[in-house]
């Protein structure tokens, strides 16, 4: 059976500094660079916010760069999944892709977060036919057609944005009547003639079409938060764009989550409850979750884990 002094599970800007610093210190870490290798950032457009990048960037383009900087130092970056883990005692043996074992000395979890769904049947029903969650993504399939995107945030700002490059019509539809995105983002917004801001309203339903197996979206239909009225919009997309939701599953019952489901950690520390192993990036943080603080987390729980090492 393989083993490592430093085992990090998922390939973000969290899991590679962590990579970065652990094989500078040499913990010879292996990573598991999961289902979405690159993480969030790769399906960003422009970052204009992460250091070192004075004209901005794209986000595929800095993570193929943090990525390329944990190889030249010696990091062992591995495609695969950890499909389970034991943390009840060390060595700590964790399973990729359902069959191969290894034991680790120490962890670092960096499996950050997915994208949040709104939650209701149609969604489900037109997800890949119109509904997504990823405008970088999809967009394409949209050029010179009318879509809406879902939320308030800084994502959702941020893929209205890019969509109205290249589609005829952007409607943001928001539940509140102020979107809690940077301001700079809200001005981007304001600046873009083909967006139209719909405040106040909620999706209530993803109106479509199916013709034998081809299901395509026609509209959404919206019910207004202050007075219940009703709406619908003629759309051909929709994008969802209200948040993330960590990713967590394989260490319930192991780890102590907060309430929303994020591992605790203590305080700027990058702790778990069990010692040795350690949490980095969105999976522990619900109040930034920038890609710049990812990565500081990244870095010192792989400071933390070369110190239990010595220890
Ligand atoms: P977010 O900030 O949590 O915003 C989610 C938005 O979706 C909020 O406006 C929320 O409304 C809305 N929402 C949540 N659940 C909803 C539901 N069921 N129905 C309708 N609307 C719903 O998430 P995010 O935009 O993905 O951003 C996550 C973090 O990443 C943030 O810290 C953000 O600053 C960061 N980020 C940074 C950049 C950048 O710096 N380049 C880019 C993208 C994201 P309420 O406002 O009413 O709660």
């Amino acid at each position: 059976m393989e083993k490592t002094k430093c085992l990090i599970i998922g390939g973000g800007p969290a899991g590679y500094t962590a990579a970065i610093y652990a094989s500078r210190a040499g913990l010879d870490p292996i990573l598991f660079e999961g289902m979405q290798p690159g993480g969030q950032l790769t399906i960003t457009t422009e970052v204009e916010n992460f250091p070192g990048y004075p004209k901005g960037e794209s986000g595929p383009v800095i993570m193929d760069n943090i990525r390329a900087q944990a190889l030249h130092v010696g990091a062992d970056l591995r495609s695969g999944e950890v499909t389970e883990i034991d943390l009840s005692k060390r060595p700590f043996k964790a399973i990729v892709d359902y069959e191969k074992e290894i034991l680790a000395e120490s962890v670092i979890i960096a499996t950050g977060a997915t994208a949040r769904w709104l939650g209701i049947e149609s969604e489900t029903k037109y997800r890949g036919f119109g509904v997504s969650a990823c405008a970088t993504c999809d967009g394409a399939f949209f050029r010179n057609k009318t879509v809406a995107v879902i939320g308030g945030g800084d994502t959702a700002l941020e893929e209205a944005s890019y969509l109205a490059k290249m589609c005829n019509k952007v409607y943001l539809i928001h539940r509140r009547d102020a979107f809690r995105a940077t301001q700079a983002m809200q001005d981007k917004i304001a600046q873009t003639p083909n967006i139209e801001t719909v405040m106040n309203y909620i999706p209530k339903e993803i109106l479509g079409e199916q013709k034998g197996f081809v299901k395509q979206v026609t509209g959404i239909s919206l019910t207004n938060t202050k007075d219940g009225t009703e709406k619908s919009l003629t759309v051909d997309g929709i994008f969802i764009a209200i948040g993330v939701t960590p990713v967590t599953d394989l260490f319930k019952n192991q780890l102590e989550l907060d309430e929303q489901g994020y591992i605790r950690t203590q305080g700027v520390r990058p702790l778990t409850n069990i010692p040795g192993v350690f949490a980095a990036g969105d999976i522990q943080d619900p109040y930034y979750r920038q890609a710049i603080t990812a990565a500081a987390s990244g870095c010192k729980a792989a400071i933390e884990a070369e110190r239990f090492l010595n220890e």
